[in-house]
């Protein structure tokens, strides 16, 4: 249910952003949180904070040409929404994959302005894309994607104004020869531009392998406040991309047992715990499949069934939206899982998420969770400005604090409002009244 002073709101953006159901939940989402706050602080309404909110302060749509390997032309869909720049230059990744759409890089941006907010750091949301879809494509066609893309996009990003980086679809590789074309088009060497690059060109260590470790220490937090831990649980990681591989490494260090993870054809399940640089050699080496895993070293692989169905304590969707709908919650909760930490934005359908909750589970939503990508994002950033590089040891230090200090937020929030436990309402609330208070700060703009 909505306060009453929320639907109204809900209802506009509703009929503003037509048919744009990702971006209609992500906004629902965060507005069933925010009711106990208008009562503590009618300031937020009076300046018609949340509706501003609501509408990103820029969206740029752009026609993407390039040549396929045979001469062929075709035509692709980018996107860059500029949602929110209150608490510093936009922020979020690029996404390639032929679902994008405005509702879908609207969802990840206001996902993302919440989420940045909650790190701490001094970053606004955004995102961007193209329903451009990299499968089967070769390395020169991506190469030549990229360019148009950017040649278009160097108009509209800068060290100050808007920093993209990787999402789905887009990693080291894609950055890297953005990041090439940005370079010529300007004539600078303006490294801040772009995170997720590649070290030998101004990257920052454990941006790779950040979203994963962060999305492990922030279920590590969880567990840990109710007296638990990883030792000797079973987890469940979908999906098979960066933030699935990462982790599951960071699973498997911190104690956990990691049985089975996925792909869009189906999932290996394996008791003795996924060998996770086989999986790393199938899928960023190779560019391969999941489905080789069970052929090369063990396990068995299912091919077109859910992973859900695989029993767990923690269960960590790590590959898209809305991939754990209320049966498969219904499922994990029967099979015994204890934690949900979603490694992907907005995993969890909302009758899931309420699955979850009304069976006192310890749920992670993605914008805390996963928060520890951005957040070591926002690193490279300060090692660009300062044109320094930190060791690895220093920089997951870093990132670990940031997701214990992002749990504390969250845990500290809900049980300030009267909602012990509950890490959807405190990620929602402390990262609402952050930007909120910024919004006010600066004034009408
Ligand atoms: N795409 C990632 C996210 O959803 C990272 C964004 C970034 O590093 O800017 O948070």
């Amino acid at each position: 249910m909505l306060h009453e002073r929320l639907e109204p709101i809900y209802e506009v953006v509703v009929e503003r952003n037509h048919g744009e159901v990702e971006f209609h939940q992500a906004v629902r989402e965060v507005l069933e949180s925010i009711g106990p706050v208008l009562a503590k602080h009618p300031e937020y309404a009076e300046h018609k904070v949340i509706e501003r909110l609501c509408e990103p302060e820029r969206q740029i749509v752009f026609r993407v040409p390039w040549e396929d390997d045979r001469g062929e032309v075709h035509i692709n869909r980018g996107f860059r929404i500029e949602f929110n720049s209150a608490l510093g230059p936009y922020k979020g990744g690029l996404r390639f994959h032929p679902s994008v759409y405005q509702g879908i890089v609207k969802f990840l941006g206001f996902e993302q302005v919440f989420k940045n907010a909650l790190s701490g750091l001094p970053i606004g949301g955004g995102k961007g894309g193209a329903d451009f879809d990299p499968k089967g494509r070769s390395d020169r066609e991506i190469m030549r994607f990229c360019q148009s893309y950017m040649t278009e996009l160097h108009r509209h990003i800068g060290e100050y104004t808007d920093v993209p980086a990787g999402d789905a679809g887009v990693g080291g590789r894609e950055i890297g020869y953005l990041f090439g074309q940005y370079k010529r088009i300007s004539n600078r060497y303006e490294s801040g531009v772009l995170t997720g690059k590649e070290l030998a060109y101004g990257g920052a260590r454990v941006r790779t392998e950040a979203t994963g470790y962060g999305c492990a220490f922030f279920v590590q937090e969880m567990l840990a406040a109710r007296g638990d831990s990883f030792e000797g649980k079973r987890v469940v990681v979908s999906g098979s991309g960066n933030v699935a591989i990462y982790t599951m490494e960071k699973v498997h260090q911190l104690g956990g047992i990691v049985v089975a993870c996925s792909d869009s054809d189906g999932y290996v399940h394996d008791e003795q715990g996924i060998d996770v640089e086989l999986v790393k050699q199938l899928k960023e080496v190779e560019r391969g499949r999941i489905g080789d895993y069970a052929q090369r070293l063990r396990g068995r692989f299912l091919r077109g069934r859910r992973v859900w169905e695989v029993p767990c304590e923690v269960a960590m969707p790590s590959a898209t939206q809305n991939e754990i709908n209320g049966a498969d919650a219904v499922t994990l909760v029967r099979n015994g899982c204890i934690a949900v930490g979603e490694g992907a934005n907005m995993p969890c359908t909302p009758e899931a998420v309420r699955a979850f909750q009304e069976a006192g589970i310890a749920f992670g939503p993605g914008k805390a969770a996963n928060a520890g990508g951005v957040a070591t994002s926002a690193l490279e950033m300060q090692q660009n400005a300062s044109r320094d590089s930190w060791s690895f040891e220093f920089s997951e230090h870093r990132l670990e604090e940031i997701m214990r200090d992002v749990h504390a937020r969250c845990h500290d929030t809900a049980a300030e409002y009267g909602m012990p436990g509950n890490y959807v309402a405190g990620a929602n609330i402390a990262g609402f009244t952050r930007v909120a208070d910024a919004m006010l700060g600066l004034g009408l703009i």
